[in-house]
């Protein structure tokens, strides 16, 4: 969300002393921003612009494996930066399957989520751009399964996520948090950090294994450490429309969760598995494809759910927390 205001003399009272500082109040997403101007008394417009982002912070977790939360996580960031929105993707996995679907070769001198989350080091030493404009990326390494260790003993160790990006506050519209398969402290930290929690479930054969022990997490994190939690949406993802299974498997899913679903499908598509080896988001490794389409059209209800937050409250994720 772009902030701009502009603030006229002449709609200002007259008589206004100089010397006096002027302060707008903007409530934004229960944000409040202090905008502060000395009026000149001879100044015939006074045009004040501040203009920064107010980062949606977007988790994708599921502690079940290989359900499609990087390819996620790599294609909704590369679409909502296509769709014109600043986006910061942070691979918090020490796979870092992420870094590499984006087109990060190995490189053990390359600075990582590590740096900052146990060396305190700061993020313009570590963001790295993408070939996609609009998106920058904070890469991961093996070593990052060590700040899993490490954290256990460091104090506010829930917290240094959201300590750390709060540092880039007014860069990003989205930010967008690859979760590791397990609810490990990474995955804590990423969703203390995060305002939304999106959840790929894969359309196959124990979809919901694990799906009610990450819910319980979340609930617990309400409670907690983070009580702003919202569930952004359920996504379906690598659905076949011509197997009876897939079609059941949406169908229970949308029973059980409703308008928690997104509308937006993921299809099985073989583009999409392709895209990481050749270190390409799919709208750049094919346009046309299914895959592509179905990405795009995820980044467009993401954005429209935040513009529905914002406007008439919000849509709460999960009403048991
Ligand atoms: P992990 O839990 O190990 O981090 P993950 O949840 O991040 O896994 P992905 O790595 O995104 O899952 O996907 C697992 C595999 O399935 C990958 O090989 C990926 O290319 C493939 N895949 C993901 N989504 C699709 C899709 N819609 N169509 C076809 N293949 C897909
Ligand atoms: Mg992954």
């Amino acid at each position: 969300m772009l902030l701009t205001f502009h603030v006229e003399q002449s709609s200002w009272q007259a008589g206004v002393p100089s010397d006096l500082w002027t302060q707008v109040k903007v409530f934004h997403r229960l944000r409040v921003f202090h905008v502060k101007h000395l009026a000149f008394p001879n100044a015939h417009l006074l045009d004040f612009r501040y203009e920064g982002f107010v980062a949606r912070i977007i988790a994708i977790a599921n502690q079940k494996g290989g359900v499609g939360k990087t390819t996620t996580a790599v294609n909704l960031s590369a679409c909502l930066a296509a769709a014109g929105q600043p986006t910061l993707l942070v691979d918090c996995d020490s796979q870092a399957n992420t870094t590499a679907a984006i087109g990060f070769a190995k490189d053990p001198s390359r600075r990582t989520l590590y740096h900052s989350l146990i060396l305190s080091e700061p993020f313009d030493r570590i963001i790295q751009k993408s070939q996609v404009e609009g998106l920058e990326v904070i890469p991961a390494d093996k070593n990052l399964a060590g700040a899993a260790v490490e954290l256990v003993a460091a104090e506010e160790r829930e917290y240094r996520l959201r300590g750390a990006l709060k540092a880039l506050e007014g860069k990003y519209s989205f930010i967008i948090l690859d979760c590791p398969p397990a609810l490990d402290l990474l995955t804590l930290n990423a969703l203390v950090a995060a305002g939304s929690v999106l959840v790929p479930i894969q359309c196959e054969y124990l979809a919901l294994e694990g799906v009610s022990e990450l819910l319980d997490t979340l609930m617990r994190i309400r409670r907690t450490l983070n009580p702003n939690l919202e569930i952004e949406g359920i996504l379906l993802t690598m659905y076949d429309d011509r197997t009876t299974l897939s079609r059941q498997v949406a169908n229970d899913l949308r029973t059980f969760f409703g308008h928690q679903v997104f509308k937006s499908i993921i299809p099985r598509n073989v583009r999409l598995a392709e895209a990481p080896s050749f270190g390409k988001p799919i709208i750049l490794y094919d346009q046309q494809s299914k895959g592509a389409e179905g990405y795009t059209h995820l980044a467009k209800e993401v954005i429209a759910n935040g513009k529905e937050r914002s406007g008439t409250g919000t849509r709460s994720a999960y009403s048991g927390a």
